[in-house]
């Protein structure tokens, strides 16, 4: 298996110190999968992608077996901020309408909108406790510019989402809880709300194991090769043989399984830090008691929640390395962040520290279609930071598809245009550094620097 970052970002330590791990009090014990295993629908990847698609061919009555490299839930489904929000995509609306036009947008903004729906319901129907917050999310502004351009995002959003946005002017942060020197306003939207992602990936592995899915733990995919009309899977100490292949690896993929992955993604890694349980009185002092799942207009950007239990969730993006000295690097600006933010509480100790994969795509898009030149697979990725829902709408698509039955919700246009391969293959990470250091100068707030170009702005 050719995989492209350091080898410690696919093992266990990035996730030793997980909040999710240690909220979730019992992994079930999964099957490992040993010899030859045959069966009609194999799916590799075991997160909201590949168990979604498992749990709907399932529940279709279809042979399905499920492959998890580790365990279901152990890649950034069960590491992630637990954002179920609008999202899946990563270009600004006039690059959409650029891109793809405004058709397209209209129906990708539809699919958001309906992923979200498609989570509730799933955890309505599968009574999975995920401990479920915010009504809607709140995105706040880094800048007075940024504050203006929310304002006039207002009529704009009201017509592509058909729902009514929400302004916080500067003066009434505070009155919502949402109380920091850093924001200049905010924005709300009354779609998606928080959840344990572990739980809610774990739920969907037992509801696809009790539908009849065979799901196989400690099973990684070493090789795949066509096989007569199907597809052979070679794992250490067994063989899996199956009419249909489905691909749900998305930033934890490799090269070469299948071969058609090669340069297809860009793995990104994003971090977490989580506070000890923060007691009424700082919430108090901070001004921050707000629930709200939140996120600032930086392009590299910082989310954010106050949990159930009073501890504050505060992610960003991670380090361009995967080794230890680069992620201890990122925690410390992290810290350095979450200080200036929340500056009351500056001191309190950090209980949980992780971090994990996304997936991006050349064209920016989320992608579920067919793997072409073989026998029948399709594959379902890059949501670029926002897999909670479109991950697993993804995987509701990929079972429509695999099944060959019209799809029950929209598939957008946008998500079936071929993937294309990014520049400078296995090496294409280098990319990465003069892309951050660009998208950091886009996001300083320039007013605040004396020498400032744009001072005035606000
Ligand atoms: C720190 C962090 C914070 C995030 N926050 C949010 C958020 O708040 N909201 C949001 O919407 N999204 C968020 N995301 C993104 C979201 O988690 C992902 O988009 C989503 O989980 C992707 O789901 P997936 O099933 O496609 O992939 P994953 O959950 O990554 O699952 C892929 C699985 O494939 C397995 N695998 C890979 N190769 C093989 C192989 N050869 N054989 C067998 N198994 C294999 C891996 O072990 C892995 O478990 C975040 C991600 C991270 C890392």
């Amino acid at each position: 298996m050719q995989r492209i970052c350091g080898a410690r970002a696919y093992g266990p330590d990035p996730i030793k110190n997980s909040f999710w791990r240690a909220s979730v009090s019992e992994q079930p014990n999964w099957m490992r999968p040993e010899g030859a295993i045959t069966c009609d629908i194999a799916v590799v990847g075991g997160g909201y992608t590949g168990l979604t698609a498992a749990l709907d061919l399932a529940e279709a009555g279809a042979d399905v077996v499920l492959l998890e490299a580790e365990a279901p839930g152990w890649g950034a489904s069960g590491r992630n901020g637990g954002f179920c929000c609008l999202g899946g995509a990563k270009l600004s609306r006039k690059q959409f309408v650029r891109h793809h036009g405004e058709t397209a947008m209209r129906e990708f903004f539809a699919a958001e909108r309906d992923a979200v729906s498609l989570v509730a319901e799933t955890l309505d129907r599968l009574a999975i406790d995920a401990d479920c917050h915010s009504e809607g999310e709140t995105q706040l502004a880094h800048s007075a510019a940024e504050m203006a351009g929310l304002r006039a995002s207002v009529p704009v959003l009201r017509d592509l989402l058909g729902i009514e946005p929400r302004l916080t002017e500067p003066g009434d942060l505070a009155a919502e809880g949402l109380a920091s020197p850093e924001f200049h306003g905010a924005l709300t939207l009354p779609v998606g709300f928080a959840l344990n992602p572990l739980s809610y990936a774990l739920g969907l592995a037992s509801a696809a194991a009790a539908a009849g899915a065979r799901i196989f733990a400690s099973a990684p995919v070493q090789a795949i090769a066509p096989h007569g009309a199907g597809w052979r899977l070679r794992l250490n100490g067994a063989e899996v043989t199956a009419r249909v292949l489905v691909m749900a690896t998305n930033a934890y993929g490799a090269e070469d399984v299948p071969a058609w992955m090669a340069g297809r993604f860009m793995p990104v890694q994003s971090n977490i830090l989580v506070t000890r349980p923060l007691e009424p009185d700082e919430l108090a002092e901070q001004g921050w008691t707000s629930r709200q799942m939140c996120y600032d207009t930086r392009t590299l950007l910082h989310y954010f929640r106050l949990m159930p239990d009073n501890r504050m969730l505060f992610g960003q993006r991670g380090a361009i390395r995967t080794d230890a000295a680069a992620e201890a690097a990122i925690f410390a600006d992290g810290r350095r962040d979450f200080a200036r933010m929340f500056p009351s509480w500056q001191a309190v100790e950090m209980d949980y520290a992780w971090s994990g994969m996304v997936a991006i795509a050349r064209n920016r898009t989320p992608y579920v279609g067919p793997i072409p030149g073989g026998p029948t697979a399709f594959a379902g990725l890059a949501y670029h930071g926002n897999g909670v829902a479109m991950g697993s709408y993804a995987g509701g698509l990929l079972a429509d598809l695999v099944l060959g039955r019209p799809t029950r919700r929209p598939y957008p246009t946008v998500m079936r245009a071929p993937m294309g391969r990014f520049p400078l293959g296995r090496f294409r990470r280098a990319m990465l550094a003069p892309i951050y250091t660009m998208y950091q100068l886009g996001d300083v707030d320039w007013s605040k620097r004396p020498w400032s170009a744009r001072s005035g702005v606000a």
